[in-house]
């Protein structure tokens, strides 16, 4: 048996401005053949994971093209068609087929597509040109899920973990269905149901008893009792500004698509039963400043409206002043994307002290440069590997970076946003945030990573690309009503806006 497998991962959000283009994918490298699986080897990614379990002596594997990037705005269109057409003609050099994995996020979105992953995967299906080769497709918790996709793949499966610590099994759960289908054992068929609603990613963590994992808990009960293969919820990636955007519930069953749509329809319900649990508490940078400097031990101060791991630019620097003014000889440490500060660093030289220009570098929208007096306490080429997480071990760049110091806060000036982990970054640039009162993360989750006795988190609210409050967004393509900016006691199912 012969599959086909790729994996085009980017995560949109249409209140960014940031523009993924090739060189952005680039950074975390684009690897197609021999390369690809050799990337992907021992990796925590869901392509890795598929790969695993398809490597059986049965199954022969083409591997076509693995991109990544960090979240943004929207990829280039030039970019995204020419992906398209690698998967695409990938596929039709390696046919005849027998099946296709793709691992794919699910929340792309590019300067023209809405729906880009299920573009993608209808164009695989009419290469096939057989609507009886299975496609199966890993997708993120935060994936737009599109009736298209449902369509034209048989097979779906989302993440169950937000932190996301389940991407490799995910790959694998996808794939594992796949080659169920292969051997003629199951007829997968995948349902979707989606309502006109988003919750904040923020309370969207399925560790405790929080919201999320209740629903998981109803999924994983549908699994087990036999109801379906596989459930999935999608919360979904909410700063999306699309009319057809929701949240999503979703099932794969063995060829029963009434049963799949029974399940995604509880699945679903069970995400909207909860929505008012999703919005946790939040302050304002000068808020969240003081009472950290008040608490006993260390606050990582989650800085969630500039979230780079939600597409926002990571190039906010209200943190940054409300330290300067409230508690300018705290020792803290906050990351800010300002290429021309650490430019500028570079020149001077370490120990240099000069004036400088810091955030909104990338976007000005919602704040103004902060005009700082800082020394240049340390530069670097911002390179550091991930211990931990869906890329654990893989290296990535912060481009030229700069620590900047000004009193006891110390500034990591980086030339690009990136995935934060857990404080690999820090470490990096010779900062261990256990001698900070105050660490800034710009994520909306992983930050939970490292907490603990002594060790409390505060999280910001305010402007930004990636805001808590969705219903003050000024959405242009959303429909009305929808939750939260209208209190519904009914939902109102999302539109079907695929072609
Ligand atoms: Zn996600």
């Amino acid at each position: 048996m012969k599959v086909a497998v790729a994996s085009f991962e980017f995560e949109g959000n249409s209140l960014s401005l940031r523009v993924a283009r090739r060189e952005d994918f680039e950074r975390l490298g684009i690897f197609s053949g021999a390369a690809m699986l050799e990337m992907a080897a021992g990796k925590q990614l869901a392509l890795t994971g598929g790969l695993d379990v398809l490597t059986t002596e049965s199954v022969s594997i083409e591997p076509i093209v693995l991109a990544r990037c960090v979240s943004g705005g929207h990829v280039e269109d030039s970019f995204f068609e020419d992906m398209k057409a690698r998967i695409t003609d990938g596929v039709a050099a390696a046919m005849p087929l027998d099946g296709v994995y793709l691992a794919l996020h699910g929340a792309m979105i590019c300067g023209t597509e809405k729906d880009p992953e299920g573009v993608i995967i209808s164009a695989v299906r009419r290469t096939l040109n057989d609507p009886d080769i299975p496609i199966a497709v890993s997708l993120d918790l935060h994936a737009h899920v599109t009736p298209r996709m449902a369509r034209d793949a048989q097979i779906i499966v989302g993440y169950e973990t937000y932190p996301h610590v389940d991407a490799y099994q995910t790959g694998a759960k996808a794939a594992g269905f796949l080659l169920r289908a292969l051997r003629g054992d199951i007829r997968p068929v995948t349902r979707i149901r989606k309502y006109n609603a988003i919750v904040p990613v923020l309370g969207g963590a399925t560790l405790g008893d929080e919201p999320m994992a209740q629903v998981a808990a109803i999924a994983r009960t549908a699994e087990a009792e036999g109801r379906a293969l596989s459930a999935s919820y999608f919360p979904v990636q909410p700063w999306l500004d699309m009319a057809d955007v929701g949240i999503t519930g979703l099932a794969v069953t063995d060829g029963d698509p009434d049963a799949a749509d029974a399940v995604a329809q509880d699945v679903l319900d069970a995400i909207w039963d909860r929505r008012r649990e999703f919005e946790l508490p939040a302050m304002t940078p000068q808020e969240a400043v003081t009472a950290a400097v008040a608490a006993e031990g260390r606050t990582l101060i989650v800085d969630a409206p500039d979230s780079m791991g939600a597409g926002a630019q990571g190039d906010s620097p209200a943190l940054l002043a409300a330290l300067l003014d409230v508690a300018p000889d705290t020792a803290a440490a906050v990351y800010i994307v300002d290429p021309a500060a650490a430019q500028k660093a570079q020149e001077i030289g370490e120990g240099q002290t000069a004036e400088f220009l810091i955030g909104a570098s990338q976007d000005d929208r919602w704040f103004k440069p902060l005009s700082v007096r800082a020394t240049v306490h340390r530069l670097g080429d911002g390179k550091f590997t991930y211990k931990g997480g869906p890329a654990s071990g893989a290296t990535t760049s912060t481009g030229l970076t700069a620590v900047l110091k000004v009193g006891g806060v110390r500034i990591v000036a980086g030339s690009f946003p990136f995935y934060e982990h857990m404080d690999e970054h820090y470490a990096a640039n010779g900062i261990d945030i256990a001698d900070c009162k105050i660490v800034s993360f710009k994520n909306l989750m992983n930050y939970r990573k490292l907490l603990g006795p002594g060790v409390q988190y505060i999280a910001l609210h305010g402007p930004g690309g990636a805001p808590l409050r969705l219903q003050d967004v000024d959405w242009t393509h959303r429909l009305r009503p929808f939750w939260p900016a209208d209190d519904m006691a009914t939902p109102a199912p999302a539109p079907d806006c695929s072609d």
